[in-house]
């Protein structure tokens, strides 16, 4: 299924026919576009997986993804920070920034089922237990007060022992023993179906995926109901059945074309000491009693490649924001049809704040989408609302709008005492307000009040020659001319 998008007032060809851009399939051949477009640093050999890699793929966060050959020594080189940017996201689906949204929500209600291989290059090589986790795979520690090495960029899949429907997520996964980890596992699809197993004394088996494209990658953040396998999402993003393979050990069907899988069990009954750990929120997620991962099998490619999330880093970051911002901007319009996109900006961690904008036909309006947005998700702590000449993509262009269009004691918003994210130190271990602030213009008022001053032709203008040449300008010669 390929989602062709409309002719847009945008330079760019339009995507379809034969030169249309096209979505990307494989962690390779996203590292190719990275590498010839100069958007990846690769580093020397030896760095340390101890802090030194993170510190690198911090440092470049935003500007490069990051490859290390050999990290202290180990023959499986990582990659980490494959996408830095929003519109590198927009980039690998093969469509506009400004569709994007549009297109994963396509993508999650329309999704495609995958189709099973036997050419498995994730299963060339195969360790099976007993094994050390640490010999076989390079797993990093990142930040510094993080219980020991992790593997964050993981596709946990599992399934539903009723039903058979996998389920794929990404949980961080400590490693505390050699063949032993401690997985974060919140109450969600995972968690259901690890409980089911448990209430019948039974392992839940597992399989943690690394190393695969953006786009799967992307898909396993998806906000669909239990028993939607987010590989077929993928699928439908990819424009095909993806490639997937019977695990060694058991009965997952994990991606083919994968770098690496970590095959295991969830033990029943057992709980283990994991973390801190750095997360999204800039802050460290609490050391607890968590679901315990036993390992019965690594395989991976014959020169596999091990990919690393930076917690709190913008990959982690985009990679959960993409979907929410999906999800809302639907949730919205059930309502508001007249909402025209959603961001969840950076500065909330990509997860508290939400622009909207709309294009307001109704006094009061701007409050409706307020309320209407914090019943979409309780993460949301302070919703911003302006108007459609505002790219909510600008945090400037918001601020501005904040400056100039709001009123505190009109047009705020405070609900006290509502459920907020557990990862905002500042609330009451969950509890907490929101505040919404109305900054669009009033509805009926007077055209030139709110009228944006504007140069004409500033957007036209070429200004390019000049840039070029502003060093060592002679201007007394120029203004003799
Ligand atoms: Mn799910």
């Amino acid at each position: 299924m390929i989602h062709l998008r409309a002719m847009t007032k945008h330079d760019r060809p339009p995507h379809s026919g034969h030169n249309a851009p096209q979505p990307v399939r494989a962690l390779r051949e996203w590292l190719d576009r990275l590498s010839t477009t100069g958007r990846l640093a690769v580093l020397r050999p030896n760095v340390d997986l101890k802090f030194e890699l993170s510190a690198y793929a911090k440092r470049l966060d935003g500007r490069r993804a990051t490859l290390f050959p050999k990290p202290s020594g180990h023959p499986i080189p990582v990659v980490s920070g494959l996408i830095s940017d929003r519109a590198w996201m927009a980039e690998a689906m093969g469509v506009d920034p400004a569709e994007m949204l549009t297109h994963f929500q396509h993508a999650a209600t329309d999704p495609l089922p995958w189709q099973e291989t036997r050419e498995a290059p994730v299963q060339e090589a195969v360790h099976r237990a007993p094994l050390d986790l640490a010999k076989v795979l390079p797993l990093p520690t990142h930040n510094e007060h993080d219980g020991g090495p992790y593997i964050s960029a993981g596709l946990m899949i599992v399934r539903n022992p009723r039903t058979g429907k996998q389920n794929v997520s990404i949980h961080r996964c400590q490693l505390t023993g050699p063949n032993r980890l401690g997985v974060l596992v919140l109450p969600r699809h995972t968690f259901a179906f690890h409980r089911m197993a448990e209430e019948a004394g039974q392992p839940l088996d597992a399989a943690i995926v690394i190393g695969v494209d953006p786009l799967t990658l992307l898909s396993s953040q998806a906000i669909v109901p239990i028993d939607h396998d987010e590989l077929e999402i993928a699928g439908a993003l990819q424009g095909r059945p993806l490639p997937v393979v019977k695990c060694v050990t058991s009965d997952i069907r994990v991606p083919a074309e994968a770098e690496i899988v970590v095959e295991g069990r969830f033990l029943p009954g057992v709980r283990e000491p994991e973390g801190p750990f750095g997360e999204f929120p800039q802050y460290y997620g609490p050391r607890a009693n968590r679901e315990v991962m036993e390992v019965t099998a690594v395989t991976h490619r014959k020169d596999a490649i091990f990919h690393t999330m930076v917690g709190g880093g913008l990959e982690h970051l985009i990679l959960g924001a993409v979907p929410k911002e999906a999800t809302l901007l639907t949730h919205l319009r059930r309502n508001f049809p007249n909402v025209l996109d959603v961001h969840l900006s950076p500065g909330g961690v990509m997860r508290f704040h939400l622009y909207v904008k709309l294009r307001k036909d109704q006094e009061g309006q701007g409050k409706n989408v307020i309320l209407g947005a914090f019943a979409g998700s309780f993460d949301l702590k302070h919703v911003i609302v302006v108007d459609e000449d505002v790219d909510i993509h600008n945090p400037q262009e918001v601020e501005w709008a904040v400056a100039t269009r709001f009123q505190a004691d009109r047009d705020l918003v405070i609900v006290p005492e509502s459920q907020g994210s557990k990862l905002d130190p500042s609330n009451r271990d969950g509890v907490g307000a929101k505040m919404g602030m109305d900054a669009t213009k009033p509805y009926a008022a007077p055209e030139m009040t709110f009228k944006r001053i504007r140069v004409p032709g500033e957007d036209e203008v070429d200004v390019s020659e000049f840039l070029k040449r502003d060093t060592g300008v002679d201007w007394r010669k120029a203004l003799k001319q």
